[in-house]
């Protein structure tokens, strides 16, 4: 048997993410000046890095031959105090999406599967392959919101963890937050609910009490991130909160230095960064506001989202996405989200907000 081929199965058949173009490979690729580029692929940050975590990471970075706290106690306890938690009921991660995969190493194989929503994240899908289980995925309704009756129907005897992102990526939709209390109250407890709030901080409605969920049900897990609210995406941190025999279970999937020490650092010192988060959520609404009507006055269709990003309605979205780019503007094409006909374009400054709306309505003319 040659090499190549002795790649696990469940490993050879993952189709690799596709993540926003960085805006240096463009400017090489097109010949453009990088300062002249604008990235709205990602839905990272538009404030930038929170500034008491640059000024932590600052004092830290001469303590870069030490190994991180392996245990990242600082980081964990201040994260336990500001839910009313335990330690051991928090576990953290590089970048929100290792905490997911952790949730593939303890639950799920060959012999379970996965309910998700079409239209969901897509490392829901990256991990469930990954690991060998079986995908159920399940249609939103015709507003690209989850349905999450249809998602409680289609839970199988061999379900082992449900995933629920709210607010969606990509599709920046909500549910209602009665509703999806009620439906993590109807999950059997023995089948693990992953509520994965990436944009909480960010939300444009409100939030369901997933906190309170994760601290009085065991089977709840509510996974964050300091990479949009907190602008700390390119250090790669996330955490997770439940129940601690949960959360002790991945723990145990952890490697002992999976969150290096500048990410604790900025991380801890972000958490106390209340006026960034402000910030960044009333220019959310902002832009908002600013998108829909710019895209209402050209008269194209869009999914209101509330988080800090949107689908966008193009007709071609890989072509649209192609010629933004080379004006200048990166944003995502959707077609490997089956949404072939939208374009996701991440919330910027209010300039930046500007130079899309205009950008679009030349590529489209
Ligand atoms: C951005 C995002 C994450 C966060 O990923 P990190 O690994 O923490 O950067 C998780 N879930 C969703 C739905 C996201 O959009």
């Amino acid at each position: 048997m040659s090499l190549l081929a002795r790649v696990n199965k469940d490993v050879s058949a993952i189709t690799p993410y596709e993540p926003g173009r960085p805006i240096e490979e463009v400017a090489r690729e097109l010949g453009l000046d990088p300062e002249t580029i604008i990235k709205l692929a990602s839905n990272e940050s538009a404030l930038g890095t929170s500034p008491r975590a640059v000024q932590a990471m600052h004092e830290a970075l001469g303590t870069s031959y030490l190994y991180p706290d392996g245990g990242a106690w600082l980081l964990r306890n201040k994260l336990a105090d500001r839910y009313g938690v335990d330690r051991s009921q928090v576990i953290v991660g590089n970048g929100s999406n290792e905490i997911l995969e952790f949730v593939g190493h303890c639950f799920l194989n060959r012999q379970t599967s996965a309910v998700f929503s079409a239209h969901a994240f897509v490392v829901y899908k990256l991990v469930s392959v990954l690991f060998g289980a079986r995908m159920i995925e399940v249609p939103m309704n015709d507003d690209l919101e989850h349905d999450l009756d249809a998602m409680l129907a289609a839970i199988e005897d061999d379900t082992s963890v449900v995933f629920l992102c709210n607010p969606n990526n990509p599709t920046g939709t909500m549910v209602d937050a009665a509703a999806v209390e009620r439906f993590v109250e109807a999950v059997p407890e023995n089948i693990l609910v992953v509520m994965d709030e990436a944009y909480a901080e960010l939300a444009l409605r409100p939030m369901p009490d997933s906190i309170g969920l994760a601290k009085r049900k065991p089977n709840v897990l509510v996974c964050r991130t300091f990479s949009k609210a907190y602008g700390l995406a390119g250090l790669r941190l996330g955490y997770g909160l439940g129940a601690a025999p949960l959360v002790e279970a991945l723990q145990k999937a952890r490697q002992p230095f999976n969150v290096n020490l500048l990410a604790q650092v900025a991380g801890t010192a972000a958490l106390d960064d209340d006026d960034f988060v402000a910030a960044g959520r009333q220019l959310c609404e902002e832009s908002k506001v600013q998108l829909e009507s710019g895209l209402d006055a050209m008269g194209l269709g869009y999914v209101p989202g509330f988080a800090n990003f949107m689908l966008v309605e193009v007709g071609d979205g890989a072509g649209v996405t192609g010629r933004l780019q080379q004006a200048g503007v990166i944003v995502r094409p959707m077609g490997g989200y089956q949404l072939p006909t939208y374009i996701r374009v991440t919330f910027g400054t209010r300039e930046q907000n500007q130079r899309f709306l205009t950008t679009l309505k030349a590529v489209l003319a």
